[in-house]
Order: structure tokens, then sequence, then C-alpha cells
């Protein structure tokens, strides 16, 4: 499996209620490589950039509301099929309904209050990896455990 890069935003929502230790722990344990890191304020301007898929729908205000309401942590995690793992820790859009031991099913109640952005496709995490940080903000490592945690198919 080819390595890939992929976009995370712990939400407002994580930063308030200080799970983002809790949640970063569960990405770090899980293998996955932190190759970019920071907190931000996301702005208006910002969000609509980000959802912009979603910013004609009946939703939107709130969203907007929601993603501008505080702080996030902004960050870039690396590893075999990256995406698509990160997608399945996150679990399902509405932490109703999302699987116990996934990180909205095992922290949220809320379709819109969920924890934690992922990028849904290689294409899009290129795309929100662009918006969130600059080349010179994502680091080029080797990590010692990759060929423990990474190795084989
Ligand atoms: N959202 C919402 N109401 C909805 C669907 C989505 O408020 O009916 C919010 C929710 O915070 C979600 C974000 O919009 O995480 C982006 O929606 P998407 O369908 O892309 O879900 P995700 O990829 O985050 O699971």
């Amino acid at each position: 499996m080819s390595l890939q890069q992929t976009l995370i935003l712990l939400k407002p929502d994580a930063v308030q209620r200080r799970l983002c230790g809790k949640i970063l722990g569960r990405l770090e344990d899980r293998g996955l490589k932190i190759v970019a890191l920071k907190m931000l304020k996301v702005t208006k301007e910002l969000a609509a950039q980000h959802y912009a898929e979603h910013v004609k729908k009946p939703f939107y205000p709130q969203l907007e509301e929601f993603i501008t309401s505080g702080p996030v942590v902004s960050l870039i995690v690396e590893g075999p099929g990256a995406v698509q793992v990160v997608r399945d820790m996150m679990g399902k859009t509405n932490c109703r309904e999302s699987a116990p031991g996934t990180i909205r099913g095992d922290y949220g109640l809320s379709r819109q209050v969920n924890l934690i952005h992922g990028s849904d496709s290689p294409e899009s995490a290129q795309k929100e990896i662009a918006i969130y940080f600059r080349p010179e903000e994502i680091l080029s490592y080797d990590s010692t455990l990759a060929e423990w945690v990474c190795a084989g198919d």
C-alpha cells in the first residue's frame, strides 16, 4: 500500500473538551506519523474554502458558526493508505451512528459537533493540505518505528 498524507482537523469541540491529546494518541498509536501540526482559528473565508461542497446546503450557516467558534488543531498524518485508515478511525458523520471504538462513536452524540475532520479521498487530501499548510510547514523525516508498523503489505 502506498504512503499517503491526509488532512485532519480536531474541531472546536475537541479543543474545548480537552480531547486533543486522546485523539492524537489514537492516531499515533495506530502508527500514523505526524508530519505537520498547528493550532488556528478557522475564518469564515477558510470555512467556505474547506467546505465548498456544503456552502449552499441548509446546514451550512450552523456548520460555519461551529467551525469558526474557537481554535482547531490542524495536522497532516502520513502512513500506508492513511486517508481511509483515518476515515475508518473517525466513524460516521453522525456520532450517534458511529460504532464504539471509533473516535466519533466513543466521544460524541451529535451529527454536527463531531470532533474530527479527515479528508475523504486522496484528491481531497491534496486540496485540503494546500488550504491549511504551506509546503515549508510539512516535515519529512524518518521514523524508526516505520519498519515495525508499516512493514510488509
Ligand atoms: N454536517 C452537518 N449536518 C449534516 C451533515 C454534515 O452539520 O447534515 C457537518 C458535520 O460537522 C460534518 C461536516 O458538516 O462533519 C462535513 O460533512 P461531511 O458530509 O463531509 O461529513 P464528514 O466527511 O465530516 O463525515
